[in-house]
């Protein structure tokens, strides 16, 4: 799938990344096991690693949910919104330390001097003083931020600064999101990738897409097959759990689907992409799909349940031929894998996906929908904009501009040549960007520079 530069570029970057590590060891931190980007970055590319000989392990930071509150805030914050309004004071600042201080005494053990620990995002970055004192060096990666900041921004790095400064370098997935409070030499620009080969993104069959959309209760399909997959260690598994949907009726077989999946969270909007949806004319026997992860099944997401009551009172708002064509899914869960294969059918299934985030880190949900050669209506924001080009890989709209949206939808619902033509380009655009071998080699670069000491601050 990746061309022979990218190829050798890994291949030099894993000989040099051993010779580094030494006997040493590659960790990645994070605050969820499953549910979000980071997530799934993790889980996907972390295997490529081991499986060359990288000693690499992943460890998730653990707090309670009042910490989560806090680096919800943040995390809204950096994207440039208030989010629930609350402070970043001394009380948060304690709050916060405390359960980084709590997690660095698990990791003590663990970690050894000439260690490499790459930190993801604000929820574990208070560990960056206590790793750097074990003697690890610290990479803080940084997901999120906004292209212009404002004040809630500046606030959100004002509170982080003290925690991160110390690391020995700073990633950071697009140029605008760099804080200019930080030192410039520390810092590198690394784009997520999506694996093509995890269960999220692998090739399915027309029946084995179609079966597993008919047992999720996502769509009716007419088909004999049984909702079989291949798991990652070789076994043949069946989806056997249901979506809790809201819904007034099942989406008929065949109905030309348009969907947004993701987090249940006000920054992607779920309620805007409704109301943009009913605001279409002439939708024909469209249907509209709304999924995201059961919110219980976050760990660092606090706001996922309040954010799907108000969708779900949106949709009681909405008129009855509107009602009838909106379908809010909870995925399930308990099963990773399964879960990430319900996730590729849904999105091979739409004839238009969606993302209408009013901020967005990166979103992975338009790489994984692009690599599938679908057509995407996104918003021109954030990461969004690092991936399409409006009119070359997809349509990009304003997410305040209700009406934009819903004619983008449905001109390429009535469009098929120009919505396939889009998704040709969009996948050809993720081959070339966003792959595991552009992902890892940057990073093992970045963890050769920080072990040979190279992008150390003097
Ligand atoms: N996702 C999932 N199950 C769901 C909903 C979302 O696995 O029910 C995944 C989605 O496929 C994507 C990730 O969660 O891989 C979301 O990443 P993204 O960068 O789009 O947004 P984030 O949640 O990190 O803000």
């Amino acid at each position: 799938m990746v061309g022979g530069e990218d190829a050798d570029r890994f291949r030099v970057a894993l000989d040099r990344a051993g010779e580094a590590l030494g006997r040493g060891t590659l960790w990645h931190i994070n605050s969820t096991a499953e549910g979000g980007g980071v997530a799934e970055l993790l889980r996907a590319n972390l295997g490529y690693l081991a499986g060359n000989g990288v000693r690499v392990r992943w460890a998730i930071f653990e707090a309670d949910p009042g910490f989560f509150q806090i680096t919800k805030r943040i995390h809204n914050r950096l994207h440039g919104d208030e989010g629930d309004g609350g402070e970043l004071g001394a009380h948060e600042r304690q709050q916060y330390g405390e359960a980084a201080r709590r997690n660095a005494e698990q990791l003590a053990a663990l970690v050894r001097p000439g260690d490499v620990a790459v930190v993801h995002d604000p929820q574990p970055a208070g560990l960056v003083a206590g790793l750097t004192e074990a003697g690890v060096h610290v990479v803080w990666t940084c997901h999120v931020g906004i292209d212009t900041p404002n004040d809630v921004t500046r606030s959100a790095w004002r509170f982080l600064l003290p925690f991160v400064e110390h690391a020995s370098a700073y990633v950071f997935t697009r140029g605008s999101y760099v804080w200019d409070v930080l030192d410039h030499r520390k810092v590198v620009l690394i784009p997520p990738c999506i694996d093509p080969l995890a269960l999220k993104n692998v090739e399915l069959l027309d029946s084995q897409r179609e079966a597993i959309i008919a047992i999720t209760g996502l769509a009716t399909a007419r088909t004999d097959e049984t909702p079989s997959f291949q798991g990652l260690d070789g076994t043949v598994r069946e989806v056997a759990r249901r979506a809790d949907i809201l819904e007034a009726m099942p989406v008929p077989a065949g109905a030309p689907i348009v969907t947004q999946v993701s987090r249940w969270d006000r920054l992607k909007d779920p309620v805007g992409v409704l109301r943009g949806f009913a605001e279409v004319r002439d939708l024909g026997d469209v249907h509209l799909i709304l999924a995201g992860p059961s919110p219980s099944s976050v760990a660092d997401d606090p706001e996922a349940e309040a954010v799907l009551s108000e969708l779900r009172e949106a949709w009681a708002k909405q008129s009855a031929p509107v009602r009838e064509r909106v379908h809010i899914a909870n995925l399930p869960t308990a099963d990773v894998d399964e879960n990430a294969i319900i996730v590729n059918a849904l999105q091979r299934r739409a004839d238009v996906v969606v993302q209408k985030s009013l901020a967005e880190g990166f979103g992975l949900t338009v790489t994984e929908a692009m690599w599938k050669r679908r057509p995407l209506v996104a918003s021109a924001v954030g990461g969004i904009l690092e991936q399409i080009e409006n009119g070359v890989h997809g349509l990009l709209v304003d997410p305040s501009d209700l009406s934009a949206f819903g004619s983008a939808v449905r001109d390429l619902l009535s469009d098929p040549g120009r919505a396939a033509a889009l998704g040709q380009a969009a996948h050809e655009r993720v081959r070339d960007r966003f792959l595991p071998p552009d992902y890892l080699s940057a990073n093992l670069e970045v963890v050769v520079a920080v072990a040979d000491g190279e992008l150390s601050s003097p």
